[in-house]
């Protein structure tokens, strides 16, 4: 009976990244140095990439384990709270003592200029010990998913326990390690990203991001995703060129790339192929950039279905 249950309960799709605490001050004007001014508001949202990307999955219907460490604090409370909420399994996302939960402050002035401090406290202390704690969702799940919100060391132990498909999207980007590359199966980049990855200029056209992409060694397939022009799929059998889906108005493109990296690993697990899933994500990372913030805009299944605008 309770292996049964367990069995019905797991995850399809495991994050292993950050979860953060964002708090967006609204200001007239940012303060120089040593100067203070009077905010407006304060807005407090979950964010990090590993969380947004765990709430995209799970808009979409997946069940999904977020694997991470938060403080033992009042943020990391919140956190929890949040993604439960969204249906996020929460059993891999640690407190740990002695560490705060990660934070991005954000002041953003009536220009729309912001400046933003980003303290990844119990983010960076995720290390291969914790990960392998996870082993046994990361041997079974589906897919992995895996941004750079978190050390290189818990990132080369996800890829080595990882018994399913492999996504992995470098960003903030750094260099990857030849070993994780090796075993990724879909590497996620936008324009920049890729470009420094590959050493070269911003690809300025679909064309040039393909040719790019084609020469990165060792993941099986790499998506270009390239804003307002959609994205691009280089794979050994070929090149697949999804225009974006067209939108009335982007009111905030702030976690489209995260809602197209969920949707992917969503699209995987009903099994399309991954052009299709391609497809699928350009969809729904359409849908996200009509809403503001980055979770409160990541559509559910339905509203991708019925489109942007
Ligand atoms: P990131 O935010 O990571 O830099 P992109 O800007 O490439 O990523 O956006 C991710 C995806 O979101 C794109 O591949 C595209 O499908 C979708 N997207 C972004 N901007 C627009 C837009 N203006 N109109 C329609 N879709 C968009």
């Amino acid at each position: 009976m309770s292996t049964e249950a367990s069995a019905v309960e797991a995850p399809e799709i495991v994050v292993v990244g950050s979860a953060n605490i964002d708090t967006v001050i609204r200001v007239p004007r940012l303060p120089t140095p040593g100067e203070t001014v009077l905010g407006t508001s304060v807005t407090e949202f979950v964010g990090g990439k590993g969380a947004n990307q765990a709430v995209a999955a799970a808009r979409l219907g997946r069940r999904v384990s977020l694997v991470g460490l938060v403080g033992e604090d009042a943020g990391g409370a919140v956190v929890r709270d949040a993604l439960r909420a969204e249906g996020v399994d929460t059993a891999n996302l640690r407190p740990r003592a002695g560490t705060s939960t990660g934070i991005a402050m954000i002041q953003v002035d009536d220009e729309g200029e912001n400046t933003v401090t980003v303290v990844p406290g119990a983010n960076a202390e995720l290390d291969a010990e914790r990960v392998r704690a996870s082993e046994l969702a990361l041997r079974e799940a589906r897919i992995t998913v895996l941004q750079f919100e978190i050390s290189d060391e818990a990132v080369v132990e996800a890829v080595r326990l990882a018994g399913g498909t492999v996504i992995l999207n470098p960003s903030p980007v750094r260099p990857v390690p030849g070993a994780v590359m090796d075993r990724v199966d879909v590497l996620i980049v936008n324009r920049s990203e890729l470009a420094l990855l590959a050493g070269a200029p911003e690809p300025a056209t679909t064309e040039l991001a393909a040719e790019l992409a084609a020469g990165v060694e060792g993941p099986a397939a790499v998506v270009v995703t390239l804003g307002a022009d959609g994205a691009v799929l280089v794979r050994p059998g070929g090149v697949v060129v999804v225009p974006a889906v067209p939108v009335e108005a982007v009111v905030d493109p702030t976690g489209a790339g995260d809602t197209f990296c969920g949707a992917l690993a969503d699209a995987l697990v009903r099994g399309e192929d991954l052009a299709a899933a391609v497809r699928w994500a350009v969809r729904a990372a359409a849908v996200a950039v009509t809403g503001p913030g980055a979770q409160s805009a990541m559509p559910t299944r339905e509203r991708v279905l019925a489109g942007a605008s």
